[in-house]
């Protein structure tokens, strides 16, 4: 529920006067043009829960699938409508993640819950496709280092694997949503800075190659406010009429910027942000770093903005004390844990 403090009127006005959703003509999927017409509308802000696999991939405790099911039907209780609930690699690479087609059957038993996960190449998209999810996050790298290091692919054959997975979507009747990431989008840990041309022409590239949603991602923790506005800014003008496609902010809190990235996103009309309950999660380039922005602080910050999350934060933090007592001994994080959520605050929080 919306807190409806001061200044929500005049950042709704705004909304409206630099809203990229306005430039829609086309969408693929009439859940996402419902979807995206209920953002334009509305004050509505989607954190998408990514801590099942962007947290938990980074971690050393392997988390017993009968918690994750508890997990997701807990966050779904505290009004979460997105998650990530793991990624389809092979379990050798990710033990951690080895039971996510048992995660998305158990997330289509709760309704409207929309249950991504993320596949790196054909085959597992393959298998997003056989179990259903909702939607499946394609990685590409906008460093061609880090796309080198991480998926032994350039960024440009990422591209042709979504064309690939787009027909085989397509020629399955799936609904699947074809999404991508692009990751180190505000810098690389081995290339260091990467340039905002080829960001945009990947991004271009991936709505050519079938692409439905594009998101931005700090994955090393290298973005500051600043540079966000500018790059989503820059892209939605050159996405043009597609730039309502390109909807979601993905920051990691290495360097402690996740929340202001966040704002600054918010600012230029991404209204939906990938975030880790109890900021879980960490960095493969940066020993004991933090990881995504935390899911609380984040709810805490849009609810308290007079934004609507849809999420019941006194009940995400119940569900926080649980993940901290199976993820023992791991680093947790999340300010708002730790202070409380002011009295004054106690109405719809
Ligand atoms: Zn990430």
């Amino acid at each position: 529920m919306p807190l409806l403090l001061r200044g929500s009127e005049e950042s709704r006005e705004s909304l409206t006067q630099q809203d990229p959703f306005n430039h829609i003509t086309h969408i693929h999927h009439s859940r996402s043009l419902t979807l995206l017409q209920n953002l334009r509308m509305s004050n509505h802000v989607i954190v998408r829960e990514v801590g099942l696999r962007d947290g938990l991939q980074s971690i050393k405790t392997i988390l017993p699938t009968a918690q994750k099911l508890e997990w997701i039907s807990a966050a779904y209780a505290a009004g979460q409508r997105e998650i990530e609930v793991g990624s389809f690699v092979p379990a050798r690479l990710l033990p951690q993640l080895a039971d996510t087609a048992e995660l998305v059957a158990h997330a289509k038993t709760l309704p409207g819950l929309v249950a991504s996960v993320l596949v790196p190449n054909f085959k597992g998209a393959e298998r997003a496709i056989e179990v259903g999810a909702d939607a499946m996050l394609i990685p590409v790298s906008a460093s061609s280092a880090h796309s080198a290091a991480n998926v032994r692919k350039t960024p440009d054959e990422m591209i042709a694997a979504i064309a690939q997975i787009r027909t085989a979507r397509d020629a399955a009747g799936s609904k699947t949503i074809i999404e991508v990431g692009m990751s180190t989008a505000f810098g690389c840990t081995i290339q260091g800075d990467v340039s905002e041309d080829e960001v945009i022409r990947l991004l271009h590239a991936a709505l050519d190659a079938g692409a439905e949603r594009l998101g931005l991602a700090d994955t090393v923790g290298y973005a500051d406010p600043a540079q966000v506005r500018r790059l989503f800014e820059k892209a939605f003008r050159a996405l043009g009429t597609q730039s309502g496609k390109l909807c979601c902010g993905h920051f990691h809190d290495t360097r402690g910027l996740a929340l202001a990235n966040t704002l600054a996103a918010l600012d230029v009309g991404v209204r939906r942000f990938d975030a880790s309950l109890a900021g879980i999660g960490g960095c493969p380039h940066a020993p004991g770093a933090s990881g995504n922005a935390a899911s609380e602080d984040t709810v805490f910050m849009l609810e308290r903005m007079g934004y609507d999350t849809g999420i019941d934060l006194t009940v995400l933090l119940k569900l926080r004390q649980r993940v901290a007592v199976w993820l023992e001994g791991e680093p947790l994080r999340g300010a708002v844990w730790r202070a409380g959520v002011p009295k004054s605050l106690s109405l719809s929080l």
